[in-house]
This record gives structure tokens, C-alpha cells and sequence, in this order.
């Protein structure tokens, strides 16, 4: 029985009954043999709620203090989660990120794991502990900073640890059973995947699936750990995230692999906003003023679209989404710079919603883009923007639209389910 890495996401552990269930749990993969390392984030919406009471102190708190605020939420959770195993008869031991050995580098709110050293951990482990690590956080190479890794990075934290204790495997705990092919609070008929490969569920969660976060995903592709994701609540088994498909053993056919769809799943994300430099010139070096602009403060965005420019003016309109969370920076930014882009106005939207179809299976069926589109214009959906991958199509819409089209799209590719097996045990959906 090798080492396994288990993270319990914040509605795994919102409350104290939670906590006990989540410890019990634990004690079980000991039981069972297993070295156990446990990852866990804060409690429920803590997080959300740091956050809010620090916007309530300061509309744009520093960087470094957030940091310092939002880390207490995991350590508490940490704490008690050792608590309530020992109280269950075992030994625990709760570490912070930085003293796990996750390192990363500077950039606050947001960094980025560079070298994880858990000298620590597997010392705790070697004397018979489980070991509880915070999620979501660790500490600057440079500043010495205590830093954390983005909302929801937590799941970082665990596929990190668990490439580097070279773990059998990374289990992620939450509120529904997997990975569907939608999100469960909007899709009652969406179907649980038995298995997806690490491309389909990267392009999923970079498209807002947040049952996994994208670094993750990309840690583990690399690392080529595999992810098992399931619910905390039920015992069920969940969603197993591998570069190789899963083999399930079969009464009649012996061992049978389990075949990828050709479309994975639908993800929508209401999280982003759209900025538009209305009245640029339509020169070169313009579409490069701005985004340098734009990364120089550090802003990551996702869509663009340059309109064609009006024939009597020679000026343009150029669109971009971001996160809704760094609108207000890249707004502040691009005006402090109106002068040498030279542009007329800004216009800032966060009514809008994305909806991506994703599926390997869509480089060889080429009826796939059209077939979405006439099921949005079916559900009455206007498109405002459009972008593409290999395997992936995503429109943005109003974001009051969302949800219905999401559900338009998932029954158009056949992906409802005959029973309504989603179920979803906790959390807020914040
Ligand atoms: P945790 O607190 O455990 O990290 P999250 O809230 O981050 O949990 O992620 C779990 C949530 O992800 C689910 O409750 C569900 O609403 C949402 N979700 C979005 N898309 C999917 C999907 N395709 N499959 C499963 N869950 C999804
Ligand atoms: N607590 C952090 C968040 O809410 C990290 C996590 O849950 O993964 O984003
Ligand atoms: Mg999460």
C-alpha cells in the first residue's frame, strides 16, 4: 500500500460534523494500510468571506495582507481537521504551506508553485502520522512572503504534494460525485464520466469548470499523476483524470476499456467581464499597446475581438474578457496610458457569461460547431463573442442566458442522462 494525497475542498469541511466526517475518512485510508497525506482548504465560504471584510476595510486591499488573511482560513481547518483525528485514536500532525515545503514565487494572490520540498511531511509520515497540509498557499523563494496560489488552489496544492511524494495517487474530495457533463446545479441530467483525459478536463476547467482548477490539471499532466475526483459525502466512485483510459472489469467481457465521448462535457463560466477600447487606429502596434498595457499589470485575459474598422473614420473597436476580479485594474491601467495608445473611450461589461463545448472527438465530426450554434439559436441565445481550440468551442452571451443555454446545449448532444443522478450534498455553488 503506497502514499496517497487527498484534498477536501471547503464544503467537505464547513462545519464541525464535516470536519469529523472528513477525519473519519482519513482514518479509514490509514486504516487500509495507506501513508495519508490530507490537503484542505477553508471552511465553506471563508475564503469569500475574508475577502469581502477585507473590501470592506480597503477597495483594493494590498496584495501581501490579503495573503496573509485569506491563509488563516486553511489553518484553521488544518487544525481542527488534526484535532478531530486524534480524537479518533490516531496521530496527526498540521503543517502550513510554507512549512510542507511549497515554494513559489512572488506574485501574490495568485503565484505559482516553482519547487515543493516536503522534507517534513515524509519525516511525519515516517513516524506514523497523517499529515494535514493547508491548501492554497505557500511561500515566496525570494521575499520569504507568504503567498497564495489563486481562488480554488487548494487542488494545486494536493496534485503538487503528490508529485513530489511520488503518491499512487491524488483524490479530490468534494460535494458532487465527479466530473460531469455539465455542472450538476444547473444540469439535473447531467451524466457522471467514469473517465476523461487530461486534455478534455484541461480545456473544461479553463473554461470554468471549477470541480478542478487548470493548474492542476496541468501539474498533474505533467507530473502524469492521476486525479480520482469524488464526494466526500457519498461512497461512490467518482471521476479518475488520467493521461491512459480507465479499465473496468466486466462479468461478460473480461477487461474493457473505457472509451472517451466524443464530447466531454459543457462548462460555462459567469466569472468574466469584457472590456472594449472603443476608437483605436487601425495601424500596427496598436493591438500591442494595449495588451502590453494590459500584462504589465499583470493581468491574464482570456477572448479577444478586433472589429473591422469604419471606412470614414479609419478607427476600430477592440473587445477582451477577463476575470471580473481584475477589471478594475486593467480599467485603471489602459486610462493611464489613453494618451499613448490613443483610443476614445473605455466600456466595461460584467453581465456576461461563456459557454464552451469540449471533446476531443470534435477534431474528426465536423458537424460539431454547427450543431451548436443552431442549438443556441434554438434556446433564442445571442452570440457576442466567439473563440475556438482543437477540441473546444466557446461563445460568450448575456450572462442571464447562461444557464439556459447551457441546458440547450447538453440535451442537443445527447448528453442527458435518464435519471437524474446528479446529485449535489453541499456547498453554496459561491
Ligand atoms: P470544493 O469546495 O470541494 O473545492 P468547488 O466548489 O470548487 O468544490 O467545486 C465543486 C463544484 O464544481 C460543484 O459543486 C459544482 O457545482 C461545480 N462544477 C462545475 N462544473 C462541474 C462539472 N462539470 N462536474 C462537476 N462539478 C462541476
Ligand atoms: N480556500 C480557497 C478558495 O476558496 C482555496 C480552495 O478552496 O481551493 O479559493
Ligand atoms: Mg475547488
Amino acid at each position: 500500500m503506497g502514499l496517497v494525497v487527498q484534498k477536501y475542498g471547503g464544503s467537505s469541511v464547513a462545519d464541525a460534523e464535516g470536519i469529523k466526517r472528513v477525519a473519519k475518512r482519513i482514518v479509514e485510508a490509514k486504516k487500509n494500510g495507506h501513508q495519508v497525506v490530507a490537503v484542505v482548504s477553508a471552511m465553506g465560504d471563508t475564503t469569500d468571506e475574508l475577502i469581502d471584510l477585507a473590501e470592506q476595510v480597503s477597495p483594493m486591499p494590498a496584495g501581501r495582507e490579503l495573503d496573509m488573511l485569506l491563509t488563516a482560513g486553511e489553518r484553521i481547518s488544518m487544525a481542527l481537521l488534526a484535532m478531530a483525528i486524534k480524537n479518533l485514536g490516531h496521530s496527526a500532525q498540521s503543517f502550513t504551506g510554507s512549512q510542507a515545503g511549497v515554494i513559489t514565487d512572488s506574485v501574490h494572490n495568485k503565484a505559482r508553485i516553482i519547487d515543493v520540498t516536503p522534507g517534513r511531511i515524509r519525516d511525519s509520515l515516517d513516524e506514523g502520522n497523517i499529515a494535514i497540509v493547508a491548501g492554497f498557499q505557500g511561500v515566496s523563494q525570494d521575499s520569504k512572503d507568504i503567498t497564495t496560489l489563486g481562488r480554488g488552489g487548494s487542488d494545486t496544492t494536493a496534485v503538487a504534494l503528490a508529485a513530489a511524494l511520488d503518491a499512487e495517487v491524488c483524490e479530490i474530495y468534494t460535494d458532487v460525485d465527479g466530473v460531469f457533463t455539465a455542472d450538476p446545479r444547473v444540469v439535473k441530467k447531467a451524466k457522471k464520466i467514469d473517465w476523461i483525459s487530461f486534455e478534455d478536463m484541461l480545456e473544461l476547467a479553463s473554461s470554468g469548470s471549477k470541480v478542478l482548477l487548470h493548474r492542476c490539471v496541468e501539474y498533474a499532466r505533467r507530473y502524469n499523476i492521476p486525479i480520482h475526483v469524488r464526494s466526500s459525502f457519498s461512497g461512490l466512485q467518482g471521476t479518475w483524470v488520467s493521461s491512459e483510459p480507465l479499465v473496468r472489469k466486466t462479468q461478460q467481457q473480461g477487461d474493457k476499456q473505457v472509451e472517451q465521448a466524443i464530447i466531454s462535457g459543457v462548462a460555462h463560466d459567469t466569472s468574466e467581464a469584457k472590456v472594449t477600447v472603443v476608437g483605436v487606429p487601425d495601424k500596427p502596434g496598436e493591438a500591442a499597446a494595449i495588451f502590453r498595457t494590459i500584462s504589465d499589470a499583470e493581468i491574464n485575459i482570456d477572448m479577444i475581438v478586433q472589429n473591422v474598422s469604419a471606412a470614414s473614420t479609419g478607427l476600430t473597436d477592440i473587445s477582451f474578457t477577463l476575470p471580473k476580479a481584475e477589471g478594475r485594474k486593467a480599467i485603471d491601467a489602459l486610462e493611464k496610458n489613453k494618451s499613448g495608445i490613443g483610443f476614445d473611450s473605455l466600456r466595461y461589461d460584467d453581465q456576461i457569461g461563456k459557454i464552451s463545448l469540449v471533446g476531443a472527438g470534435m477534431k474528426t465530426n465536423p458537424g460539431v460547431t454547427a450543431d451548436f450554434f443552431t442549438a443556441l439559436s434554438d434556446a433564442g441565445v445571442n452570440i457576442e463573442l466567439i473563440s475556438t481550440s482543437e477540441i473546444r468551442i466557446s461563445v460568450v452571451t448575456r450572462a442571464d442566458d447562461v444557464n439556459e443555454a447551457v441546458r440547450a446545449v447538453h440535451t442537443a448532444f445527447g448528453l442527458d442522462s435518464d435519471s437524474d443522478e446528479a446529485v449535489v450534498y453541499g456547498g453554496t455553488g459561491r
